[in-house]
């Protein structure tokens, strides 16, 4: 598989990660045909928000996607951690300007819409309606794989960008189920204007902690007047369809969050008192357990964001690091054509990303543990819960610096000996394979076709036809 042109790739889920790898493979590498396949249809209703912090602002940004979400969503720097008597306990920061960026908070129906807006504008096939089955086979000349509907696509590489429980994730690791972590978040939303915000100021978004956990209080419209409500609940595992009937079940999950009300200091009780029903919903906490690799053994079939690497919620990473996956993943293809060893390269980008997800994961679970009750978290080792953000700084998080640790671990490989060969013998192959080549390829291709002449006329042994 190695050593054949790279000049299509498959990817499984118009989710964020799929979204943004078409976008960034467009981006780094134009010459390779990308197809998008994605079970729903771009009008399912989505409700509920998502945070974005610098690290992968800055990727939305460069793929030209920020600008057009930036005014949609709240901004903010620092989630401040209150106790019950509106003592400030502690300071995380989700972004600031010394990051490039600050945080943003955006209705995930928004960014999927101007994802898939850039994606048309650049002529990126997205395919709806398209269910991912199974792997049919993987060889020398690439990926076969199936759809439920039983027709057929090809392609160089297939990505699985298909989430928490990807049918892509089978064909690689076919044992691995996401675990469930035993909690689930109850999700609400309320109007500014009807809480009791305790005087002269009280700082938002908030994470406010009583005997029975923690309740984060977060604006997500832009003018910070639509306050989420989320608060963590152990709950027994329950099926798809059992999920669904507890999501639906608005008046047993309103009961829910009114048990012990008055334990909560008073802006959380306002909060509980007014929420709005019909906005109720919950997410059960499922992870992907530790895998022992992100991709098949010959190569050709990779996953990533949640497919690889779920996490719960707390640290605000999973959209995020799901973006780091794509914008890295596609600027290492595009220097796959200079490497002897395509395995290899894959190789270290996965050990790349995985030391980066297990910081995260360590992360997460900190801030997990910041969330328990009182009873609960005095048990526990001090470095088994997150304290004083400012001390731990979060430069590591925030400025990934992707291209440069791709450029590194690239830079030990074996490289092709004559890279201006090899990126001519590219383009010829992608001349004899690929129907309709981009405007900007068949210039380049015209422009570097004499300078590949006069090279192989002075080279041994290599010839083009
Ligand atoms: C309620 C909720 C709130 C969240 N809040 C935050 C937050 O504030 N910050 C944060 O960083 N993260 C948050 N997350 C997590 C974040 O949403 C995920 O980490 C992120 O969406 C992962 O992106 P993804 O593209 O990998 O997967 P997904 O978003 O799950 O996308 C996968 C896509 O694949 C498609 N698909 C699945 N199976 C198939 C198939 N067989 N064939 C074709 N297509 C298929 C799906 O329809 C979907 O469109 C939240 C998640 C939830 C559920």
């Amino acid at each position: 598989m190695e050593t054949k042109a790279l000049t299509s790739i498959a990817i499984i889920g118009a989710g964020p990660a799929g979204l943004a790898l078409a976008l960034s493979l467009h981006m780094h590498a134009p010459h390779i045909r990308t197809s998008l396949y994605e079970l729903r249809s771009p009008t399912t209703s989505l409700y509920g928000a998502v945070t974005f912090s610098p690290n992968s602002i800055q990727i939305l940004d460069k793929l030209g996607v920020y600008q057009r979400i930036k005014d949609h969503g709240f901004e903010f720097e620092d989630i401040v951690f209150k106790d019950s008597s509106n003592v400030t306990t502690d300071v995380y920061c989700m972004g600031k300007e010394q990051f490039g960026y600050k945080a943003l908070r955006v209705y995930r129906r928004i960014v999927l819409r101007e994802l898939r807006a850039v994606a048309a504008d650049r002529g990126i096939s997205v395919f709806y309606g398209r269910k991912f089955s199974k792997v049919v086979d993987e060889g020398e000349e690439g990926v076969t794989f199936e759809f439920e509907d039983g027709t057929r696509e090809s392609a160089s590489l297939l990505v699985g960008a298909d989430g928490i429980h990807s049918p892509v994730r089978q064909y690689i690791h076919p044992d691995a189920s996401p675990i469930y972590s035993g909690n689930m978040c109850i999700t609400s939303a309320v109007k500014r204007s009807q809480l009791r915000l305790p005087t002269p100021y009280f700082p938002l978004p908030s994470s406010i902690s009583s005997t029975l956990g923690v309740v984060v209080l977060a604006p997500q419209d832009p003018a910070g007047e639509e306050i989420l409500v989320l608060t963590q609940r152990q709950h027994p595992e329950q099926d798809k369809e059992k999920w669904d009937i507890v999501r639906n079940n608005k008046h047993k999950l309103h009961s829910i969050l009114q048990t012990g009300k008055e334990t909560w200091p008073d802006v959380v009780q306002s909060a509980l008192e007014h929420l709005d029903i019909q906005k109720l919903s919950v997410w059960p906490f499922y992870l992907v357990p530790g895998l022992t690799t992100w991709k098949s053994e010959k190569g050709g079939v990779i996953i990533i964001g949640d497919a690889a690497h779920a996490i719960p919620p707390p640290a605000g990473q999973g959209a995020s690091q799901a973006l780091e996956d794509a914008f890295s993943f596609s600027y290492l293809v595009s220097k796959l054509s200079k490497l002897d060893d395509r395995n290899e390269a894959l190789m270290k980008w996965e050990k790349y990303r995985m030391a980066r997800m297990e910081r995260v994961t360590e992360l997460t679970r900190k801030l997990s543990n910041r969330r328990l009750p009182a009873e609960a978290l005095v048990k526990l080792l001090l470095e088994d819960v997150f304290v004083d953000g400012a001390k731990e700084g979060q430069s590591w998080l925030y400025e990934p610096r992707i291209e440069k640790t791709v450029d590194d671990l690239l830079s030990k490989l074996t490289k092709i000996s004559d890279p201006a060969i090899e990126s001519n013998l590219d383009l010829l192959s992608m001349l004899t394979t690929s129907k309709t080549p981009e405007p900007a390829v068949e210039s380049k291709l015209a422009a570097s076709l004499t300078a590949a002449a006069l090279i192989l006329s002075v080279s041994s042994g290599k010839a083009i036809a």
